[in-house]
Formats: C-alpha cells, structure tokens, sequence
C-alpha cells in the first residue's frame, strides 16, 4: 500500500471516530436564500404561485426551481448523527419561504423556524429560546458575512461562511462537524 494511500485512509478512519464523539452540535442551523437553494426569494425571480407540474416544482412563468443539490441529504445526515435543524432567514418574503419548505418536503427535518427580515442576532435569540440549546452547542451556515460576524462574533456561534453560488455541500457540512467537535475536544 502506497504511503499516501495509507495516510487518507487513516484520516478518513480517524474523522469517523471524530464524528462518533459526543462533541457533536446540537443545532445546525441553515440560512435559506444561496445557501439551502440558489436564488433570493424576495427577489421574485420566480413569480408566485409554485406549484408541480410533471414532477417539477415550477413558478407561474413554468420556470423549474431548484435547491442545492445536496439537499435534503444534508438534513437527513444532521438528522441520523441527532443533531436538530432550525432555519434563520431575513427574507421580506417569508410566506414564499414557508411555502417552498413545504413543496420541497422539507418540515420532516426542520425543527425551529425564524423567517423574517431584521438582525439574526433576533432569530437567534428566539431560536435558543425556544429550543433550549445554547449558541455554543449550535453550528451556522450562511453565505453572507455580515450574518456571520453578527452571529459569530456577538453570540459565539459557530458560523461557517459559505459560497452563495455553490451554497452549502455535504463536504463543507462533514468538515464543519470535525471543526467543531477538534474545537470542543481542546477547548
Ligand atoms: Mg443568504
């Protein structure tokens, strides 16, 4: 076996066991707009009303709308190591938000739910509340750094910045958790 071969598996062996402590978050929580799906839903790219047609979620236009694709696998992962799932957004649109979570099937992962504009240092807040779970015990993904810093740096959150064209992907996800559960274990 070459050595480099050698070293990935042992890497590889290594985060499953990372993955398996009990470090893990206990709340991921996701922003919607580029970073769970591709396009600002307040920016009515797609008009209203969304519905299917032969198995494509289409607008009134007959435009497809799509979400990252590795969605909802990423829920799903969260969901099999125990972690629960909140979304944060400021959208000035939040029943077109509402409404795309329910036709992309999406409430059987999500557990709390802030949509709505304004700081998300508020979303936050209301999120610990409701769900009892600390901000150090939570993870973000966003795709913008102004919620990041606010977030991050204000309540200590473990904020992930995430490219708005890609979003977030399974790779990011993974290597985020392995982030979080090195930073508790040395900590
Ligand atoms: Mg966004």
């Amino acid at each position: 076996m070459n050595r480099l071969f050698c070293t990935v598996a042992k890497n590889v062996a290594n985060n499953k066991q990372l993955l398996k402590r009990k470090n893990l978050p206990r709340l991921a929580v996701f922003d919607l707009d580029h970073t769970v799906w591709p396009f600002g839903i307040d920016g009515f790219q797609y008009i209203p009303p969304y519905f299917y047609h032969e198995g494509k979620l289409i607008d009134v236009h007959g435009q497809e709308i799509r979400h990252f694709s590795d969605f909802p696998h990423i829920f799903q992962l969260l969901r099999d190591k125990g972690i629960q799932i909140a979304v944060a957004s400021r959208t000035k649109f939040p029943t077109g938000a509402y409404h795309l979570i329910e036709l992309f099937d999406w409430q059987k992962y999500i557990n709390y739910y802030q949509i709505y504009p304004g700081v998300k240092v508020k979303h936050f807040e209301r999120i610990r509340e409701e769900s009892a779970i600390n901000f150090n015990e939570m993870i973000f993904f966003d795709d913008e750094e102004r919620n990041i810093i606010d977030v991050g740096q204000q309540l200590g959150v473990d904020a992930i910045l995430v490219d708005h064209e890609t979003g977030v992907t399974e790779k990011i996800v993974i290597e985020s958790l392995e982030n979080f559960v090195t930073k508790q274990n040395s900590s």
